[in-house]
């Protein structure tokens, strides 16, 4: 039997693990340059954590986790999403108690069991912010230029900003109660889930991926004209502050998350042409949660990225495959007897900072060259009797066919010099 890699997963070769690479290197430079620092949480905690910190009415939760009982009959959860247990290592730690407000990104797996199709797996990689201890609307829009700034640093610049404030828990009450009303008579035309969870929890069949329930529910009341006056003076400050920093936004009094701990901002951020599952990221205020897990009554907000449907975005932009490269210098060992001496070659300019490789394979000097090339080396290095026995070297650039011979103390510094020159990475 073969065995494959199980469904909704998936694996990186080497290839594509380059632009992967790429654009971790770009994320991490671009939120470091915002003032965040990495944060490194286990992959599976506690299940109660998710049941509290994203709700067990979320199709997260009730449908989507990975959980299993340890051996000690403990219920450990894989983690579905960032935010929960970056909330868990905030009060764990007692960080409420220092410096404030708290910046961390994470980047890494999230598993969740859902169905497989383009664009969603089961383990994928979500790059995420939390900033704790402070309620300062100027922060929200520095968290979407952030997002956004990403996007621009990896060359993306095809993308629709959605934006929304879903209020304090004091503003939504009034209107939960008359978007109910609105909903209780066309109940019959909603989705199985939609029609049990309407009355506990209405605005959620706001965000139902059904379009029937869209089309049952027209005209509802919007949660926009029901924010009390703070709720109201935050969101303007938010528009103000991104229309300052030129960044075009669209109000979607649809983007609604139905968790009482959400407050205020809600954001996300599509690439159209990636295909159906275009939302590349989201996020928001979550001034409740950190209190809901245990905390401090500490405002929070953060978003998460889905680096697969990042990739794909990146993968279809025009004409660019500048990821893609080789090794720079190859040795080319001409006889058995000097693979030692290769090898010994090969550790000085490794040593030196150069990236470099030899044929382990026996193959002739003729098909040493081939193989070379199909590494994508620069320069090649011939190692050879008579070379070896006068201590020289020759080195031919792969390119212009040039070849020259050197003494063998100058070769580290001159492969250096050639690589610089041709504007290759770790020249050392
Ligand atoms: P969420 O945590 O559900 O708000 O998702 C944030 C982002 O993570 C989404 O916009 C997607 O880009 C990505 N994402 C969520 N679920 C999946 C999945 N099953 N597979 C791939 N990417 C996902």
């Amino acid at each position: 039997m073969q065995i494959k890699a199980p469904r909704g997963t998936y694996d990186i070769l080497p290839d594509d693990a380059v632009k992967w690479q790429f654009a971790e290197k770009t994320i991490r430079r671009t939120a470091e340059r915002f003032g965040y620092r990495e944060v490194r949480t286990p992959v599976f905690e506690h299940t109660e954590l998710f049941e509290r910190g994203v709700g067990v009415t979320t199709d997260i939760v009730s449908k989507e986790m990975y959980t299993f009982k340890d051996r000690s009959q403990r219920s450990l959860t894989l983690r579905p999403e960032g935010t929960a247990p970056c909330v868990r290592a905030f009060i764990e730690h007692s960080l409420y108690g220092g410096v404030l407000p708290v910046k961390w990104y994470y980047l890494g797996p999230m598993f969740r069991y859902d169905r497989p199709q383009t664009g969603r797996y089961r383990q994928f990689q979500q790059f995420g912010v939390e900033v704790f201890g402070s309620d300062n609307p100027f922060l929200d829009a520095e968290v979407i230029l952030l997002l956004i700034n990403i996007l621009s640093e990896l060359g993306l610049t095809d993308y629709e900003v959605h934006l929304n404030s879903v209020g304090c828990p004091q503003c939504r009450d009034a209107y939960r109660h008359k978007l109910i009303e609105h909903i209780r008579p066309v109940r019959e035309k909603l989705c199985d889930d939609c029609r049990v969870r309407f009355e506990q929890n209405p605005l959620r069949v706001l965000d139902c991926k059904n379009e029937t329930c869209h089309l049952a529910i027209t005209g509802y009341p919007v949660l926009m004209d029901h924010l009390c006056s703070e709720c109201r003076e935050h969101y303007e400050i938010v528009q103000a502050a991104l229309r300052e920093n030129r960044v075009t936004y669209i109000h979607d009094d649809n983007l609604v998350r139905g968790l009482d701990y959400y407050t205020n901002t809600a954001f996300e951020v599509h690439i159209p042409g990636i295909g159906a599952q275009s939302a590349v990221g989201g996020g928001g205020r979550y001034n409740g949660l950190v209190q809901e897990c245990g905390g401090p009554d500490l405002p929070g907000i953060g978003f998460a990225l889905g680096m697969e449907r990042l990739l794909t975005a990146l993968d279809s932009r025009e004409g660019e495959n500048t990821l893609s490269r080789g090794i720079p210098v190859f040795v080319a060992v001409m006889g058995a007897e000097l693979e030692g001496t290769g090898l010994k070659l090969l550790q000085e300019l490794r040593q030196a900072g150069i990236e470099c490789d030899k044929d382990y394979n026996q193959r002739s000097p003729r098909a040493q060259l081939k193989y070379a090339d199909k590494l994508g080396a620069r320069l090649v290095v011939l190692l050879g009797e008579e070379e070896a026995q006068k201590g020289i070297l020759s080195i031919r650039d792969m390119q212009s066919g040039e070849q020259i011979s050197i003494t063998a103390t100058e070769a580290v510094s001159f492969i250096q010099k050639k690589l610089a020159e041709s504007g290759e990475e770790n020249a050392g």
